[in-house]
C-alpha cells in the first residue's frame, strides 16, 4: 500500500536550483524516488512585487549588508499554503541548536516549512508574525540557509519509515540515548598491524554489548562533557566511565 501523504519539506529559498541537490543521491535520494518523501523548493522572488523584483534592503539602524523584506517573506509563506498542523522553522545561527530529539519530532509530523535566510538575515517582523522557530546546526555561520535546510532534511529523511534497512535502525546511533556512538570495526582483522578488539570476534553478545557501553560512556565523558553531564543525570551513564577511550 503507498502513503498517500508522505512527510514533506517545502523549502522556501532564492536558490530553489539547490534541490535536491545532494538529498537526491544515495539513501535520501533513492528514498525520494520511491515516493518515501517529497521535497518542494519554492523561490521568495516568486512573491517580490516591485519591477527589479527586489527581495531584500538595507538594515534600518544603519550597518553592513541586507536584510530579507517582511512583506516579500511573508507572501512567499502565506503562497505556500501550510496548514497549521505543519511546523514553520527558519534556519539561522541565532535558533536553538538542532538536536536528534528534534530531528525526531520533526521526522514523526507531516514535515516543515523551512525559511532559507540570506544576505544578513530576516525582517524580524516577519518571524514573529510567522510564528518561525529559528533553528540553527551549529556555531558557525554559513552564507544562506539551504545548506542548513539540507542537513535538516537528511537527518529526518533517513528516520522515515521504509528509508533504513532495518540493520541499521538508528536506534544504537550517537545520540539515540544521549551517549555518542561507540567505535565500529570490520574486515580485514588486521589493519597495519592492529587487529579489530578481540571480546567483537568473541561471540559473547552480552560482553559485546557491555563494551560498546562502556566504549560510549568513555568517549562521550572526554569528547561531549556538556552530554555526559545529562546522560550521567538522567541515570543513562555511570557518574565516571567505565572505560577510558583515547578522545
Ligand atoms: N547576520 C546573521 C547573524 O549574524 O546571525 C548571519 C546571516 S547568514 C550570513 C545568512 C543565512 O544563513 C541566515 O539567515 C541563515 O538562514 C543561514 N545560516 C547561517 N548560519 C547558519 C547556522 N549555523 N544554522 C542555520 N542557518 C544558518
Amino acid at each position: 500500500m503507498t502513503n498517500p501523504s508522505p512527510w514533506r519539506a517545502t523549502v522556501l529559498t532564492l536558490f530553489p536550483e539547490m534541490f535536491p541537490g545532494p538529498l537526491g543521491v544515495s539513501l535520501a535520494g533513492r528514498a525520494l524516488a520511491s515516493g518515501l518523501w517529497q521535497i518542494e523548493a519554492r523561490d521568495i522572488r516568486a512573491s517580490a512585487t516591485d519591477r527589479h523584483r527586489s527581495v531584500d534592503d538595507t538594515p534600518a539602524g544603519g550597518g553592513p549588508g541586507m536584510v530579507l523584506r517582511a512583506d516579500v517573506l511573508a507572501a512567499a509563506i502565506d503562497a505556500a499554503g501550510i496548514g497549521p498542523e505543519r511546523p514553520r522553522l527558519l534556519m539561522s545561527p541565532r535558533g536553538r541548536p538542532l538536536t536528534q530529539a528534534r530531528v525526531v519530532e520533526l521526522a514523526r509530523g507531516p514535515g516543515p516549512l523551512i525559511v532559507c535566510g540570506r544576505f544578513e538575515g530576516v525582517d524580524q517582523r516577519v518571524i514573529d508574525a510567522r510564528g518561525l522557530e529559528e533553528v540553527s546546526i551549529g556555531d558557525y555561520v554559513l552564507s544562506g540557509g539551504e545548506i542548513a535546510a539540507m542537513a535538516l532534511i537528511d537527518a529526518c529523511v533517513r528516520l522515515l519509515p521504509g528509508v533504513m534497512g532495518k540493520e541499521a535502525s538508528g536506534t544504537e546511533e550517537s545520540f539515540s540515548d544521549g551517549l555518542l556512538e561507540y567505535p565500529q570495526y570490520t574486515r580485514p582483522q588486521l589493519f597495519e598491524g592492529v587487529p579489530i578488539p578481540a571480546i567483537l570476534t568473541s561471540g559473547d553478545h552480552a560482553k559485546v554489548a557491555a563494551w560498546r557501553r562502556a566504549e560510549s560512556e568513555a568517549l562521550t565523558a572526554a569528547r561531549r562533557p556538556d552530554l555526559w553531564e545529562k546522560a550521567a543525570n538522567r541515570g543513562s551513564g555511570q557518574k565516571t566511565p567505565k572505560n577510558k577511550t583515547d578522545g
